[in-house]
């Protein structure tokens, strides 16, 4: 953990020395957007998109879900800062679509530690005691990609504090490839209308 540490502090070193004009961007992202995607360390939508500091809003979780917070960023996104266009950006291979509800209550149930996924799937191998506080989460899990980003869209668009006014995109980024594909059926639901 100590070497993660060093290692993180060194590249900032690094990257603060050669830091320029940074310090002088504004807060509200200069190309006016924002994109909902996912936590795993395999996307980079600084790279897939092609973002500078200061251009966009990205605001990650597991599985890039519009769960309540995600919505809670994207209302302060528009609202305060100016967004005006939206893309929901899930992927294929998503850790998300491995397991259930059930799954990780049981897996936490167990114990804290980290679990093996194999074969027959997910398998809990911590000494515990686990806890049942899992219980009460919606871990917010993938059946089936193209229907999650459907379904995320459709959550914002019907949302009554997003304003119809903003066009929210759906995509599948490949991590195969590094292409986004476009779900259609997801930016026909994120379709905006001419009135906030
Ligand atoms: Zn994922």
């Amino acid at each position: 953990m100590a070497d993660v540490v060093k290692e993180v502090l060194a590249a900032n070193k690094k990257y603060a020395k050669d830091f320029g004009d940074k310090g002088k961007l504004a807060m509200p992202p200069a190309r006016r957007f924002a994109i909902l995607t996912c936590m795993d360390a395999r996307l980079d939508p600084a790279q897939y998109a092609g973002l500078a500091e200061g251009d966009a809003h990205v605001i990650r979780n597991a599985g890039g879900r519009a769960s309540d917070d995600a919505i809670r960023s994207l209302v302060i996104s528009y609202k305060l800062l100016g967004t005006r266009e939206w893309f929901v950006i899930h992927h294929t291979d998503c850790g998300m679509e491995t397991f259930t509800d059930d799954i990780m209550r049981g897996l936490l149930a167990k114990s804290l530690e980290t679990s093996k996924i194999g074969k027959g799937g997910w398998k809990d191998v911590g000494k515990g005691p686990g806890s049942t506080e899992g219980d009460y989460i919606d871990w917010l899990t993938i059946g089936n990609n193209a229907k999650s980003v459907v379904a995320d869209v459709a959550r914002i668009r019907n949302h009554p504090l997003v304003p119809k006014n903003i066009p929210i995109y759906g995509y599948i980024y490949d991590v195969k490839t590094g292409k986004l594909v476009e779900v259609k059926e997801a930016t026909k639901v994120g379709k905006a209308g001419k009135k906030p």
